[in-house]
Protein backbone atom coordinates (compact mmCIF):
# COMPACT_ATOMS: atom_id res chain seq x y z
CA UNK A 1 0.00 0.00 0.00
CA UNK A 2 0.98 3.80 -0.65
CA UNK A 3 2.89 5.67 1.74
CA UNK A 4 2.19 9.46 1.68
CA UNK A 5 4.18 12.48 3.31
CA UNK A 6 1.96 15.54 4.17
CA UNK A 7 4.71 17.92 4.39
CA UNK A 8 4.10 21.48 6.20
CA UNK A 9 1.34 23.50 6.80
CA UNK A 10 -1.33 23.88 9.55
CA UNK A 11 -3.11 20.77 10.54
CA UNK A 12 -6.69 21.53 12.63
CA UNK A 13 -6.19 17.84 14.03
CA UNK A 14 -9.36 18.24 16.07
CA UNK A 15 -8.18 15.96 18.38
CA UNK A 16 -9.82 15.71 21.84
CA UNK A 17 -6.86 18.23 23.38
CA UNK A 18 -8.14 20.63 20.01
CA UNK A 19 -4.62 20.98 19.10
CA UNK A 20 -3.32 23.29 16.04
CA UNK A 21 -0.49 22.76 14.93
CA UNK A 22 1.96 24.60 12.78
CA UNK A 23 4.73 23.24 10.51
CA UNK A 24 4.28 20.02 11.18
CA UNK A 25 4.25 16.81 8.88
CA UNK A 26 2.08 13.66 9.02
CA UNK A 27 3.38 10.22 7.60
CA UNK A 28 0.89 7.80 6.52
CA UNK A 29 0.89 4.19 5.87
CA UNK A 30 -1.23 1.36 5.43
CA UNK A 31 -3.84 3.73 5.38
CA UNK A 32 -3.67 4.98 8.74
CA UNK A 33 -1.94 8.29 10.43
CA UNK A 34 1.59 6.71 11.54
CA UNK A 35 3.36 9.58 12.83
CA UNK A 36 2.49 13.42 13.31
CA UNK A 37 4.96 15.42 14.18
CA UNK A 38 7.48 19.01 13.87
CA UNK A 39 8.22 18.53 9.62
CA UNK A 40 12.08 18.32 9.92
CA UNK A 41 11.66 15.47 12.29
CA UNK A 42 9.07 13.79 10.02
CA UNK A 43 11.30 14.37 6.86
CA UNK A 44 14.36 12.72 8.46
CA UNK A 45 12.55 9.83 9.88
CA UNK A 46 9.75 8.93 7.03
CA UNK A 47 10.29 7.60 3.16
CA UNK A 48 7.48 7.84 1.50
CA UNK A 49 6.08 6.80 -2.27
CA UNK A 50 4.24 10.22 -2.25
CA UNK A 51 4.52 13.68 -0.90
CA UNK A 52 2.15 16.20 -0.46
CA UNK A 53 3.25 19.51 -0.26
CA UNK A 54 0.97 21.20 2.08
CA UNK A 55 3.02 24.59 3.21
CA UNK A 56 1.19 27.42 3.33
CA UNK A 57 -1.89 25.47 3.67
CA UNK A 58 -4.73 23.58 5.90
CA UNK A 59 -4.76 20.62 6.88
CA UNK A 60 -7.32 19.07 8.87
CA UNK A 61 -9.74 15.59 9.13
CA UNK A 62 -11.93 15.19 5.78
CA UNK A 63 -15.27 16.60 6.38
CA UNK A 64 -18.12 14.11 7.78
CA UNK A 65 -21.96 14.46 6.16
CA UNK A 66 -24.41 13.40 9.07
CA UNK A 67 -27.20 13.61 6.47
CA UNK A 68 -27.62 13.01 2.85
CA UNK A 69 -29.74 12.00 -0.22
CA UNK A 70 -27.43 12.02 -3.10
CA UNK A 71 -30.16 11.82 -5.28
CA UNK A 72 -30.65 15.15 -4.59
CA UNK A 73 -28.06 16.18 -7.02
CA UNK A 74 -30.24 15.49 -10.46
CA UNK A 75 -32.83 18.22 -9.05
CA UNK A 76 -30.23 21.15 -8.82
CA UNK A 77 -32.03 23.91 -10.99
CA UNK A 78 -35.19 22.10 -11.66
CA UNK A 79 -38.29 23.78 -12.37
CA UNK A 80 -41.13 21.48 -12.21
CA UNK A 81 -43.53 23.95 -13.38
CA UNK A 82 -45.46 23.11 -10.13
CA UNK A 83 -48.00 25.34 -7.84
CA UNK A 84 -45.94 26.50 -5.48
CA UNK A 85 -46.01 24.74 -2.28
CA UNK A 86 -46.97 26.78 0.92
CA UNK A 87 -45.41 24.08 3.37
CA UNK A 88 -43.38 21.24 3.97
CA UNK A 89 -46.20 18.81 3.69
CA UNK A 90 -46.97 20.43 0.17
CA UNK A 91 -43.17 20.21 -0.66
CA UNK A 92 -43.34 16.59 -0.56
CA UNK A 93 -46.65 15.79 -1.99
CA UNK A 94 -45.37 17.98 -4.87
CA UNK A 95 -41.39 17.77 -4.90
CA UNK A 96 -40.08 14.93 -3.73
CA UNK A 97 -42.40 12.31 -3.82
CA UNK A 98 -43.20 12.44 -7.65
CA UNK A 99 -39.55 12.55 -7.99
CA UNK A 100 -39.34 9.13 -5.48
CA UNK A 101 -41.88 7.63 -7.78
CA UNK A 102 -39.94 8.23 -11.01
CA UNK A 103 -36.22 7.45 -9.71
CA UNK A 104 -34.79 4.23 -11.27
CA UNK A 105 -31.78 2.09 -10.39
CA UNK A 106 -30.04 4.02 -13.11
CA UNK A 107 -30.54 6.95 -11.43
CA UNK A 108 -29.74 6.02 -8.17
CA UNK A 109 -26.21 5.23 -9.54
CA UNK A 110 -26.09 8.22 -11.77
CA UNK A 111 -26.66 10.36 -9.10
CA UNK A 112 -24.46 8.45 -6.56
CA UNK A 113 -21.90 8.83 -8.86
CA UNK A 114 -21.54 12.50 -8.94
CA UNK A 115 -22.81 13.07 -5.15
CA UNK A 116 -19.93 11.40 -4.32
CA UNK A 117 -16.88 12.97 -6.31
CA UNK A 118 -19.07 16.82 -5.66
CA UNK A 119 -18.21 14.80 -1.92
CA UNK A 120 -14.77 14.08 -2.93
CA UNK A 121 -13.49 17.60 -4.21
CA UNK A 122 -15.26 20.05 -1.65
CA UNK A 123 -13.40 17.52 1.19
CA UNK A 124 -16.25 15.53 2.59
CA UNK A 125 -14.77 12.42 2.86
CA UNK A 126 -17.63 10.39 4.75
CA UNK A 127 -21.24 10.93 4.69
CA UNK A 128 -24.54 9.21 5.68
CA UNK A 129 -26.90 8.64 2.39
CA UNK A 130 -30.65 7.61 2.65
CA UNK A 131 -31.99 6.72 -0.96
CA UNK A 132 -35.75 7.01 -1.38
CA UNK A 133 -37.60 4.80 -4.68
CA UNK A 134 -40.40 2.81 -4.28
CA UNK A 135 -39.83 2.01 -8.05
CA UNK A 136 -36.25 0.73 -7.13
CA UNK A 137 -35.81 -1.21 -4.31
CA UNK A 138 -34.33 -4.45 -4.30
CA UNK A 139 -30.52 -4.60 -5.06
CA UNK A 140 -30.29 -0.85 -5.63
CA UNK A 141 -28.35 -0.08 -1.89
CA UNK A 142 -25.43 -2.50 -4.31
CA UNK A 143 -26.12 0.44 -7.15
CA UNK A 144 -25.57 2.96 -4.65
CA UNK A 145 -22.38 0.76 -3.04
CA UNK A 146 -20.77 0.81 -6.62
CA UNK A 147 -20.63 4.59 -6.88
CA UNK A 148 -19.33 4.64 -3.27
CA UNK A 149 -16.52 2.55 -4.30
CA UNK A 150 -15.38 3.85 -7.69
CA UNK A 151 -15.01 7.75 -6.05
CA UNK A 152 -13.47 6.07 -3.36
CA UNK A 153 -14.67 7.88 -0.38
CA UNK A 154 -17.09 6.73 2.50
CA UNK A 155 -20.77 5.92 2.57
CA UNK A 156 -23.07 4.59 5.13
CA UNK A 157 -25.67 3.89 2.94
CA UNK A 158 -29.69 2.82 3.35
CA UNK A 159 -33.43 2.76 1.54
CA UNK A 160 -35.17 4.95 3.09
CA UNK A 161 -38.52 2.68 4.34
CA UNK A 162 -41.90 4.16 4.28
CA UNK A 163 -45.23 2.69 4.29
CA UNK A 164 -46.95 5.94 2.06
CA UNK A 165 -48.31 3.57 -0.74
CA UNK A 166 -48.89 -0.12 1.42
CA UNK A 167 -47.22 -1.90 4.63
CA UNK A 168 -45.60 -3.98 1.96
CA UNK A 169 -44.13 -1.14 -0.13
CA UNK A 170 -42.11 -0.42 3.77
CA UNK A 171 -41.17 -4.31 4.59
CA UNK A 172 -39.33 -3.92 0.77
CA UNK A 173 -37.58 -1.39 2.12
CA UNK A 174 -36.25 -2.77 5.03
CA UNK A 175 -35.45 -5.82 4.41
CA UNK A 176 -33.08 -4.31 1.45
CA UNK A 177 -31.01 -2.62 3.92
CA UNK A 178 -31.23 -6.06 6.16
CA UNK A 179 -29.94 -7.80 2.96
CA UNK A 180 -27.48 -5.21 2.20
CA UNK A 181 -26.55 -5.28 6.23
CA UNK A 182 -25.85 -9.11 5.97
CA UNK A 183 -23.44 -8.88 2.69
CA UNK A 184 -21.75 -5.98 3.64
CA UNK A 185 -21.25 -7.86 7.32
CA UNK A 186 -19.42 -10.99 5.12
CA UNK A 187 -17.42 -8.68 2.69
CA UNK A 188 -15.03 -6.16 4.03
CA UNK A 189 -13.87 -4.46 1.28
CA UNK A 190 -16.55 -1.52 0.13
CA UNK A 191 -16.07 1.48 1.98
CA UNK A 192 -20.43 1.60 1.84
CA UNK A 193 -21.32 0.94 4.98
CA UNK A 194 -24.58 -0.13 6.11
CA UNK A 195 -27.39 1.76 7.61
CA UNK A 196 -31.37 1.36 8.75
CA UNK A 197 -33.60 4.35 7.82
CA UNK A 198 -37.15 4.97 8.18
CA UNK A 199 -38.08 8.23 6.29
CA UNK A 200 -40.22 10.25 9.38
CA UNK A 201 -42.94 8.83 11.94
CA UNK A 202 -45.96 10.06 10.04
CA UNK A 203 -45.12 7.37 6.95
CA UNK A 204 -44.70 4.45 8.88
CA UNK A 205 -46.10 2.26 11.00
CA UNK A 206 -45.53 1.29 14.92
CA UNK A 207 -44.89 -1.97 13.22
CA UNK A 208 -42.27 -1.09 11.07
CA UNK A 209 -40.66 0.86 13.37
CA UNK A 210 -40.72 -2.43 15.43
CA UNK A 211 -39.24 -4.49 13.16
CA UNK A 212 -36.69 -1.91 12.09
CA UNK A 213 -35.27 -1.88 15.90
CA UNK A 214 -34.89 -5.30 15.61
CA UNK A 215 -33.26 -5.77 12.55
CA UNK A 216 -30.56 -2.78 13.34
CA UNK A 217 -29.59 -4.34 16.72
CA UNK A 218 -29.22 -8.06 15.02
CA UNK A 219 -27.06 -6.77 12.43
CA UNK A 220 -25.23 -3.45 15.00
CA UNK A 221 -25.97 -1.42 12.49
CA UNK A 222 -27.15 2.18 13.48
CA UNK A 223 -30.90 3.60 12.51
CA UNK A 224 -31.53 6.69 11.06
CA UNK A 225 -35.35 8.72 10.87
CA UNK A 226 -36.12 12.39 9.85
CA UNK A 227 -37.42 13.54 13.19
CA UNK A 228 -40.04 16.84 13.23
CA UNK A 229 -38.78 18.39 10.56
CA UNK A 230 -42.01 19.81 9.84
CA UNK A 231 -45.19 20.45 11.81
CA UNK A 232 -46.90 17.73 9.70
CA UNK A 233 -44.59 15.63 11.74
CA UNK A 234 -45.60 16.48 15.16
CA UNK A 235 -49.31 16.56 14.96
CA UNK A 236 -49.72 13.82 13.12
CA UNK A 237 -48.61 11.99 16.19
CA UNK A 238 -50.37 14.67 18.33
CA UNK A 239 -53.49 13.58 16.33
CA UNK A 240 -53.23 9.48 16.14
CA UNK A 241 -51.22 8.83 19.09
CA UNK A 242 -51.66 11.66 21.54
CA UNK A 243 -48.28 11.89 21.40
CA UNK A 244 -45.29 14.34 20.61
CA UNK A 245 -42.75 12.89 17.90
CA UNK A 246 -40.03 12.06 20.90
CA UNK A 247 -42.78 10.38 23.06
CA UNK A 248 -43.93 8.02 20.13
CA UNK A 249 -40.69 7.23 19.09
CA UNK A 250 -39.54 6.49 22.54
CA UNK A 251 -42.42 4.82 23.12
CA UNK A 252 -42.67 2.12 20.71
CA UNK A 253 -38.78 1.76 21.37
CA UNK A 254 -36.68 2.82 18.44
CA UNK A 255 -34.44 4.65 20.27
CA UNK A 256 -30.53 4.43 21.55
CA UNK A 257 -27.37 5.42 21.20
CA UNK A 258 -27.51 4.03 17.47
CA UNK A 259 -30.11 6.51 16.33
CA UNK A 260 -29.66 9.54 14.84
CA UNK A 261 -32.48 11.54 14.35
CA UNK A 262 -32.15 14.04 11.40
CA UNK A 263 -33.81 17.30 11.58
CA UNK A 264 -35.48 17.97 15.29
CA UNK A 265 -36.80 20.99 14.34
CA UNK A 266 -40.02 21.07 16.29
CA UNK A 267 -38.54 19.68 19.27
CA UNK A 268 -39.51 21.11 23.06
CA UNK A 269 -37.97 21.15 26.21
CA UNK A 270 -39.23 17.26 27.34
CA UNK A 271 -37.99 15.84 23.66
CA UNK A 272 -34.64 17.48 23.97
CA UNK A 273 -34.79 15.23 27.47
CA UNK A 274 -35.76 12.61 25.94
CA UNK A 275 -33.04 12.37 23.16
CA UNK A 276 -30.56 12.98 25.61
CA UNK A 277 -31.55 10.48 28.19
CA UNK A 278 -31.57 7.78 25.39
CA UNK A 279 -28.10 8.87 23.85
CA UNK A 280 -29.53 9.36 20.77
CA UNK A 281 -27.61 11.43 18.20
CA UNK A 282 -29.03 14.42 15.62
CA UNK A 283 -27.99 15.17 12.19
CA UNK A 284 -28.91 18.96 11.65
CA UNK A 285 -29.32 20.54 7.98
CA UNK A 286 -29.21 24.04 8.31
CA UNK A 287 -29.36 25.10 4.72
CA UNK A 288 -32.24 22.18 4.18
CA UNK A 289 -34.56 23.83 7.34
CA UNK A 290 -34.25 27.41 5.58
CA UNK A 291 -34.81 26.03 1.61
CA UNK A 292 -38.12 23.89 3.62
CA UNK A 293 -39.05 26.70 5.40
CA UNK A 294 -39.35 24.59 8.58
CA UNK A 295 -38.03 26.56 11.42
CA UNK A 296 -34.88 26.44 13.23
CA UNK A 297 -33.57 23.85 14.76
CA UNK A 298 -33.02 24.72 18.62
CA UNK A 299 -29.11 23.24 17.85
CA UNK A 300 -27.97 25.32 21.30
CA UNK A 301 -30.20 24.09 23.51
CA UNK A 302 -29.58 20.06 22.12
CA UNK A 303 -25.65 21.40 22.64
CA UNK A 304 -26.11 22.24 26.32
CA UNK A 305 -27.78 19.16 26.97
CA UNK A 306 -24.63 17.28 25.50
CA UNK A 307 -26.14 15.67 22.84
CA UNK A 308 -23.86 14.88 19.66
CA UNK A 309 -25.19 16.33 16.80
CA UNK A 310 -23.81 16.64 13.18
CA UNK A 311 -24.06 18.47 10.41
CA UNK A 312 -26.28 16.98 7.31
CA UNK A 313 -26.69 18.58 3.98
CA UNK A 314 -30.03 16.85 2.94
CA UNK A 315 -29.30 16.20 -0.17
CA UNK A 316 -29.22 20.27 -0.92
CA UNK A 317 -25.58 22.01 -0.80
CA UNK A 318 -22.82 19.40 -1.07
CA UNK A 319 -20.15 21.87 -0.19
CA UNK A 320 -19.50 20.98 3.74
CA UNK A 321 -17.97 24.23 4.06
CA UNK A 322 -20.96 26.75 3.52
CA UNK A 323 -23.03 24.16 5.79
CA UNK A 324 -20.87 25.16 8.29
CA UNK A 325 -20.96 28.78 7.01
CA UNK A 326 -24.60 28.27 7.44
CA UNK A 327 -25.12 27.19 10.88
CA UNK A 328 -22.49 29.58 12.11
CA UNK A 329 -24.80 32.34 11.21
CA UNK A 330 -28.46 31.07 11.73
CA UNK A 331 -27.84 30.51 15.15
CA UNK A 332 -26.81 33.59 15.59
CA UNK A 333 -29.54 35.68 14.01
CA UNK A 334 -32.32 33.33 15.43
CA UNK A 335 -30.83 33.79 19.16
CA UNK A 336 -30.05 37.13 18.68
CA UNK A 337 -26.86 36.20 20.54
CA UNK A 338 -23.66 36.47 18.68
CA UNK A 339 -22.08 34.00 21.63
CA UNK A 340 -24.43 31.48 20.62
CA UNK A 341 -22.34 29.12 19.17
CA UNK A 342 -18.32 29.65 18.38
CA UNK A 343 -16.92 28.23 14.87
CA UNK A 344 -14.95 25.43 16.87
CA UNK A 345 -18.11 24.02 17.84
CA UNK A 346 -19.39 23.98 14.16
CA UNK A 347 -15.71 22.15 12.94
CA UNK A 348 -16.40 19.74 15.53
CA UNK A 349 -19.83 19.26 13.76
CA UNK A 350 -18.68 18.56 10.94
CA UNK A 351 -15.70 16.45 11.82
CA UNK A 352 -15.55 14.47 15.10
CA UNK A 353 -19.13 14.72 15.93
CA UNK A 354 -20.17 13.53 12.97
CA UNK A 355 -18.04 10.24 13.55
CA UNK A 356 -19.63 9.97 16.53
CA UNK A 357 -22.59 9.76 15.37
CA UNK A 358 -22.60 6.56 13.63
CA UNK A 359 -20.03 4.87 16.10
CA UNK A 360 -16.90 5.78 14.15
CA UNK A 361 -14.94 8.16 16.60
CA UNK A 362 -12.37 5.26 16.76
CA UNK A 363 -11.69 5.45 13.44
CA UNK A 364 -12.39 8.73 12.02
CA UNK A 365 -13.10 12.74 12.33
CA UNK A 366 -9.65 13.63 13.49
CA UNK A 367 -6.37 13.63 12.95
CA UNK A 368 -4.47 11.18 15.64
CA UNK A 369 -2.14 8.41 15.47
CA UNK A 370 -3.64 4.76 14.60
CA UNK A 371 -6.74 6.70 13.05
CA UNK A 372 -7.88 5.73 9.39
CA UNK A 373 -5.86 8.20 7.17
CA UNK A 374 -8.87 10.48 5.86
CA UNK A 375 -7.77 14.18 5.63
CA UNK A 376 -8.03 17.30 3.78
CA UNK A 377 -4.55 19.83 2.37
CA UNK A 378 -6.86 23.29 1.78
CA UNK A 379 -5.43 26.27 0.11
CA UNK A 380 -7.36 29.14 -0.57
CA UNK A 381 -6.05 31.10 -3.63
CA UNK A 382 -6.06 34.62 -2.01
CA UNK A 383 -6.21 35.06 1.68
CA UNK A 384 -6.37 38.85 2.53
CA UNK A 385 -5.20 38.63 6.12
CA UNK A 386 -2.24 35.97 7.34
CA UNK A 387 -3.31 32.26 8.26
CA UNK A 388 -1.49 31.06 10.99
CA UNK A 389 -2.00 29.32 14.43
CA UNK A 390 -4.67 32.03 15.72
CA UNK A 391 -6.84 32.83 12.39
CA UNK A 392 -6.77 29.20 11.20
CA UNK A 393 -10.59 28.20 12.59
CA UNK A 394 -11.59 32.10 11.54
CA UNK A 395 -10.31 31.27 8.19
CA UNK A 396 -12.15 28.20 8.26
CA UNK A 397 -15.60 29.45 9.05
CA UNK A 398 -15.20 32.58 7.20
CA UNK A 399 -13.17 32.43 4.02
CA UNK A 400 -12.92 28.39 2.88
CA UNK A 401 -15.09 27.25 0.40
CA UNK A 402 -14.85 23.81 -0.86
CA UNK A 403 -13.17 24.61 -3.96
CA UNK A 404 -10.57 25.89 -1.51
CA UNK A 405 -9.66 21.95 -1.33
CA UNK A 406 -6.42 21.31 -3.38
CA UNK A 407 -6.44 17.65 -2.21
CA UNK A 408 -8.71 15.16 -0.61
CA UNK A 409 -6.72 11.39 1.02
CA UNK A 410 -8.92 8.86 1.90
CA UNK A 411 -8.04 5.55 3.56
CA UNK A 412 -4.26 6.38 3.00
CA UNK A 413 -5.37 6.65 -0.86
CA UNK A 414 -5.03 9.90 -2.56
CA UNK A 415 -8.73 10.39 -4.02
CA UNK A 416 -7.73 14.02 -5.73
CA UNK A 417 -4.44 15.67 -6.27
CA UNK A 418 -4.43 19.57 -7.06
CA UNK A 419 -7.64 19.75 -7.82
CA UNK A 420 -7.78 16.83 -10.00
CA UNK A 421 -10.10 13.75 -9.75
CA UNK A 422 -7.43 10.47 -9.52
CA UNK A 423 -10.29 7.70 -9.63
CA UNK A 424 -13.30 8.18 -11.71
CA UNK A 425 -13.69 9.38 -15.36
CA UNK A 426 -15.41 13.27 -13.98
CA UNK A 427 -16.39 14.11 -17.67
CA UNK A 428 -18.08 10.16 -17.71
CA UNK A 429 -19.48 10.65 -14.64
CA UNK A 430 -21.11 14.06 -15.05
CA UNK A 431 -22.31 12.84 -18.59
CA UNK A 432 -24.17 10.52 -17.25
CA UNK A 433 -25.68 12.34 -14.40
CA UNK A 434 -26.69 14.94 -16.94
CA UNK A 435 -28.68 12.16 -19.28
CA UNK A 436 -30.11 10.64 -15.56
CA UNK A 437 -31.71 14.61 -14.77
CA UNK A 438 -33.25 14.98 -18.15
CA UNK A 439 -34.52 11.73 -18.14
CA UNK A 440 -35.85 12.30 -14.49
CA UNK A 441 -37.35 15.74 -15.70
CA UNK A 442 -39.41 14.89 -18.42
CA UNK A 443 -40.95 12.00 -16.49
CA UNK A 444 -41.64 14.72 -13.69
CA UNK A 445 -43.48 17.31 -16.06
CA UNK A 446 -46.33 14.39 -16.96
CA UNK A 447 -46.82 13.21 -12.73
CA UNK A 448 -49.45 14.51 -10.37
CA UNK A 449 -48.49 15.47 -6.98
CA UNK A 450 -48.85 12.65 -4.03
CA UNK A 451 -51.82 13.55 -1.93
CA UNK A 452 -53.41 10.62 -0.88
CA UNK A 453 -50.96 8.71 0.64
CA UNK A 454 -49.79 10.62 3.66
CA UNK A 455 -50.79 8.74 6.40
CA UNK A 456 -50.23 5.13 7.13
CA UNK A 457 -53.15 2.95 8.22
CA UNK A 458 -52.18 1.68 11.68
ZN1 LIG B 1 -33.40 14.08 4.60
Amino acid sequence: MTSILVKGGIIVTMDPNHRILPDHSIAIGDGKFQAIGQTNEIVRDWKADEVIDASGSIVMPGLICSHTHLYGMLLRGANLNIPPPSDFTQILQRVWWPVDENLTFDDAYASALVGCLEFLKTGTTTFADTYSGPNSIEGVLDRIAGAVDEVGIRGLIAFEATERHSKEEGERGVQENARFASKMKQEHVSKAMPLFSLHASFTVTDDLIRSTRELATKYAVPITIHTSEGLGDLQHNIERYGKRTLERLRDVGLLGPDVVLAHCVQLNDDELDIVARSGGKIAHNPMSNMLNAVGTAPLVHMLRRGISVGLGNDGYIFDGFENMRAAYLLHRVVSRDPNAIDAYTILEMATIRGAELYGLAEQLGSIELGKRADLIVIKPDVLPTPLNQDSVIGHLINSVCGRDVRTTIVDGKIGMRDRKVMTVNEEKAQREAQNAAAGLWQRLRTVKPQVEHIRPSR
